[in-house]
């Protein structure tokens, strides 16, 4: 059997390390092919002499001759800088693309990579976030499958294998609600980064993390899904369900739920989007009924956590105004993670970008660069003003 030729865009992150590990348990079924990093020398040094890949790339042009060096006894190409990171996407010998970045800087290389031909196994939502329509368009033009990486949405496509024609009247999306489940405004308005960091169950990057704790992780997912699968607004819930067990559910039109479980652990999703349509044995934890007497659900506290009210109000409106989500969204946790914002503060700064930066309807790829960089300047001005 041919090894599949995997490419990790973001090796040094979370997911990224954690796909290392999937791929060291199946040696005879994943082979790495590319590495990038942002700036993480040392540990993509470790990677590259641990698991040969044939490129590596660091974004960080400042540590280009360290890497370099470090890898001259290696049998490897070193390249530097944001444009080789998108460019060696395009590698002939590349089966598939693990987009594992966070953020908007996600959306370039992987349009590259389905402009290439080349699978996805996605775990970078912002990039359906913002041009989900651009995106889900080419990757049809060029027959490339985007196979989702993010827990709820890899348990939804897991629930439609062998549902070809069956179409989806709803699905709910779970959510553990994180580490502030069930708080009043009035305590939320002083919480710490460090209060918000501890994520009850999910071991995540801070980004995400705090994502988690304001709940925009789950509006996020709300729009992901919708470009994912194709639904309608009307068509995604979200349901809070804190022990993460099951990962999200799929409701067909006779009524029928189908429901994907398993102790939270995100090398199940990688794992499944790698091997897909095979599902590999594996070494995971498993889960034990008796250890979860309850499993419990609830309704998300949307005028609490306004961040997830704003995200369907963003995918309602459609056009370019989920990129001004993101974008201020990036900003707003940015400032919070180096304590120039408060966390309640993060959705006020959403909600003025949502209302004050011009709507465009049918933007273009320039339209949503453009927008992206309006919205972190206008959330950037917000948060000067604030402190
Ligand atoms: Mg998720």
């Amino acid at each position: 059997m041919q090894k599949k030729k995997i490419a990790i865009l973001g090796s040094s992150g979370s997911i990224g390390t954690q796909a290392l590990e999937v791929i060291q348990e199946h040696p005879d079924q994943f082979e790495v092919e590319v590495l990038t990093v942002n700036s993480n020398a040392d540990l993509l040094i470790e990677q590259t002499k641990k698991f040969k890949p044939n490129t590596v790339v660091i974004a960080d042009e400042t540590k280009y001759l360290y890497v370099k060096e470090a890898l001259d006894k290696e049998d490897v190409h070193v390249f530097a800088g944001e444009a080789a990171l998108s460019e060696v996407m395009e590698m002939q010998s590349i089966d598939m693309v693990l987009t594992a970045v966070v953020g908007f800087a996600g959306l370039k290389p992987t349009m590259t990579a389905i402009n290439a031909g080349k699978q996805i196994a996605l775990a970078n939502k912002e990039t359906l976030v913002v041009a989900g329509e651009l995106v889900t368009k080419l990757a049809k033009e060029k027959n490339v499958n985007i196979f989702p990486v993010d827990s709820e949405h890899s348990a939804i496509f897991q629930c439609l294998a062998g549902e070809y024609g069956n179409p989806i009247e709803k699905i709910y999306l779970t959510a553990s609600g994180g580490p502030f489940r069930g708080w009043s405004s009035e305590k939320l308005a002083s919480v710490t980064k460090e209060q918000a960091l501890k994520h009850p169950n999910w071991e995540m990057g801070a980004k995400i993390t705090i994502d988690s704790a304001s709940m925009m992780n789950k509006g996020l997912e709300v729009i992901e899904a919708k470009w994912l699968f194709g639904l309608k607004a009307e068509q995604i819930d979200v349901i809070v369900h804190p022990q993460s067990i099951v990962h999200s559910i799929v409701q067909f039109e006779d009524g029928s739920m189908k429901a994907q479980m398993g102790l939270p652990d995100m090398k199940l999703p990688i794992q499944y989007a790698m091997a897909y349509p095979q599902r590999l044995k594996s070494s995971f934890k498993r889960f034990n009924f008796l250890n979860y007497p309850a499993l419990t659900f609830e309704a998300p506290d949307t005028k609490t956590f306004r961040n997830l009210a704003l995200a369907f109000e963003a995918m309602k409106r459609g056009g370019n105004a989920a990129c001004i989500l993101n974008a201020a969204n990036e900003i707003a946790v940015d400032a919070f993670l180096k304590n120039k914002v408060r966390f309640l503060e993060m959705s006020d700064i959403i909600e003025k970008c949502l209302s004050d930066i011009k709507f465009i309807a049918t933007p273009s790829l320039e339209d949503y660069i453009e927008t992206d960089k309006v919205s972190r300047e206008m959330a950037r001005e917000i948060i000067l003003k604030t402190v």
